[in-house]
């Protein structure tokens, strides 16, 4: 039974749980838990190679996945395990000790690599049970953490990467990213005591009007080792993001909670605008699951911040569905309440009412790359990094280009949203050298990436995720490669988008925001979503359930034709399929002739009387298949059925 919070009133409790309904094991899991410490800390002192399903679960608070390799499943034989770790750096900081020593750690204990993730964290891959415990300690030890990376708790706080120092927006959304973070940190001591046999780690100040909200009445459950979650923490993971108005980084609208810093004519903090309920995960053939874009909600004043946030996280605490876990993300609650319920509920915790939206700039999506100014005479640098994926393959050494500049210069890391970092505090006597080396390890300079490449983003899928289905970051590279030959060959070669690919529904790469989205639906076959904008400001939809990857030129060449054909000027390839619709993009490709053999799987022509035409592309439309695919599917059954 979920806890009742103090404020407003018991009837919350009852509300969360659904009458009647049986609130999901997890619930059970997290309450027998003791606040986060069994069954890991037991099952970790055990000589085993994996943890029980009840440890996974908690294990994930921690900032760890349990994973196997599933290039290595072998029938019949154990499943090769492996911790997946993740650190928690709000707004992307990570000290150069931080990052040394998860260098060290990926060549002793992982698959030597690391992985910047899509939320300005790092992932360490491939860690045995046995060397868990130390990895983690090395990490803490390193004034880093993993706490609250993964789990149903507040992750990662995402702000703004950009390190200016002369535009105070900036300098605030860092600021109150921290602070929000601090907050939402669980206070449990069992961290320290499983990882660090309960020696208090040195971890930084946190600001004091945050241990005063913490404790501050009103929503809090008193008398609790964790005042603002209570004893079941959320009902699901809970995600928040601070920006600068105009600056959309760090995909604004797909957070749980976004707060959009304000000032005055003086550049002095006012408060900040508030969105909320925005989301990615839904699952393939679940109607009631949805990916969702925040709404605006409000505005408040930056004494009041701590509060509003804490009325949020109490109302989706106290009100989120812990039955069917499917539906227990925040953006279910405002979808099923509308957004006027769920600020009245809001603003009954907070106590006050939220002010009106101010009114902001267009959003423009900024990735950083290259050499900036930070505004106090020194420089940052950002590097891309594809997929994220940091290591040295070939002559492509970006891992060793790294720690080299970290072992000389010492230099504090952003990382993006968008799998690539920043690095800070660069005096510029350094930038020569500093190009010098990361060029003699093969690094391009920002003007040499290829466009395609620089936009897309592609989660880790296979062979580390469990609910991958198909490949997704080893796969993007040809598929992008691909498009870019597609698009030579129509004469679109400068033409690039937001190209995002996952394994699975999952999201993690927020493939529904993307101008061209691939969600992985079955072995070697995505769902193609069409029409994000290049700014995320714009929910992409779904054009096609089922596209084999055999069969990409065949599909995209008469959407890029049509693109070429009907764009307006300046007009991206997301806004143009938003404007033309999905029914002109189908007529036009089914009518048109390539201008050259598409390269890709040979196709047979065979002939069918217009009237079955006319079905078959009705058939299409309704269920969003290439009439190719259903024509292959049918003959493949009938020839299936003579022989049988
Ligand atoms: Fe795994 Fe799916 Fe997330 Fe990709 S999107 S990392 S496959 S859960």
């Amino acid at each position: 039974m979920v806890q009742a919070p103090i404020s407003p009133g018991k009837q919350a409790a009852e509300a969360s749980t659904s009458p009647g309904k049986k609130v999901s094991r997890l619930e059970g899991i997290k309450e027998r838990s003791q606040f986060l410490r069994e069954p890991v800390a037991t099952e970790l002192a055990q000589d085993t190679t994996h943890f029980s399903e009840d440890g996974i679960q908690i294990l994930k608070f921690h900032g760890s996945y349990q994973q196997d390799n599933r290039d290595n499943r072998i029938k019949g034989q154990e499943k090769d395990y492996r911790m997946m770790l993740r650190t928690r750096n709000p707004g992307g900081l990570v000290s150069p000790e931080l990052y040394l020593t998860l260098d060290e750690l990926s060549d002793k204990y992982g698959y030597s690599n690391i992985r910047a993730t899509t939320r300005q964290a790092f992932q360490l891959h491939g860690i045995l049970k046995k060397n868990l415990k130390d990895t983690m300690a090395s990490i803490i030890r390193s004034m880093g953490s993993t706490l609250g990376a993964c789990g149903d708790l507040n992750r990662n706080v995402m702000a703004v990467p950009a390190p200016f120092k002369d535009k105070p927006e900036y300098v605030y959304a860092r600021d109150y990213a921290n602070r929000i973070a601090d907050l939402l940190t669980p206070q449990t001591p069992a961290y320290y005591e499983i990882w660090l046999d309960g020696e208090k780690a040195v971890t930084g100040e946190e600001h004091p009007d945050v241990v005063a909200a913490r404790q501050r009445s009103g929503t809090i459950v008193h008398d609790n080792v964790e005042p603002i979650y209570g004893t079941h923490y959320m009902p699901r993971k809970f995600k928040c993001s601070v920006t600068v108005p105009g600056d959309n980084s760090i995909d604004v609208y797909t957070q749980d909670v976004s707060l959009v810093v304000i000032v005055d004519e003086n550049k002095e903090l006012q408060g900040f605008n508030v969105l909320a309920g925005g989301g990615m995960g839904r699952t393939h053939n679940k109607e009631e699951t949805f990916a969702r874009i925040a709404d605006e909600i409000g505005y408040v004043d930056k004494d009041d911040v701590y509060d509003l946030v804490k009325a949020i996280v109490a109302t989706q605490r106290d009100y989120g569905d812990r039955v069917q876990r499917r539906h227990a993300r925040m953006k279910y609650l405002i979808h099923d309440w509308g957004v006027e319920k769920f600020r009245t509920k809001v603003e009954e915790y907070f106590g006050k009412r939220l002010q009106p939206y101010k009114s902001l700039p267009e959003w423009t999506f900024y990735d950083y790359l290259g050499w900036h100014e930070q505004g106090d005479g020194k420089l940052f640098l950002g590097i891309h990094i594809e997929n994220g994926r940091i290591h040295d393959r070939g002559a492509f050494k970006i891992k060793s280009a790294l720690k080299e500049i970290e072992l000389r210069y010492r230099l504090p890391i952003r990382l993006t949203g968008n799998q690539s970092l920043l690095l800070t505090e660069i005096d510029p006597a350094d930038k020569a050298e500093i190009d010098h080396i990361l060029s003699s390890n093969g690094i391009d300079a920002e003007d040499q990436i290829n466009l395609l490449h620089r936009h897309a983003m592609a989660c880790p899928a296979l062979p580390t995720c469990g609910l991958a289905v198909t490949e997704s970051e080893r796969a993007i590279p040809s598929v992008l490669d691909r498009i870019q030959s597609l698009l030579n060959k129509l004469g679109l070669k400068q033409e690039h988008f937001v190209t995002r690919m996952t394994g699975c529904p999952n999201g993690c790469a927020r493939p529904y925001m993307a101008e061209l989205g691939f969600v992985g639906s079955a072995p070697n076959s995505y769902q193609l979503w069409l029409g994000g904008s290049p700014n995320q400001t714009r929910l992409a939809q779904p054009y096609m359930q089922k596209m084999n990857i055999d069969d990409l030129e065949t599909t995209l060449e008469p959407m890029f034709a049509f693109f070429k054909k009907g764009r307006q000027s300046g007009e991206s390839f997301g806004d143009f399929c938003d404007r033309i619709g999905f029914e002109a993009i189908r007529n036009f490709s089914e009518s048109y002739i390539p201008a050259k053999k598409a390269s890709g799987r040979r196709k047979h022509r065979v002939g069918v009387s217009g009237e079955i035409y006319q079905q078959l592309k009705d058939a299409a439309a309704n269920k969003g298949l290439s009439m190719a695919q259903i024509t292959e599917d049918a003959i493949a059954a009938y020839l299936n059925n003579q022989t049988n």
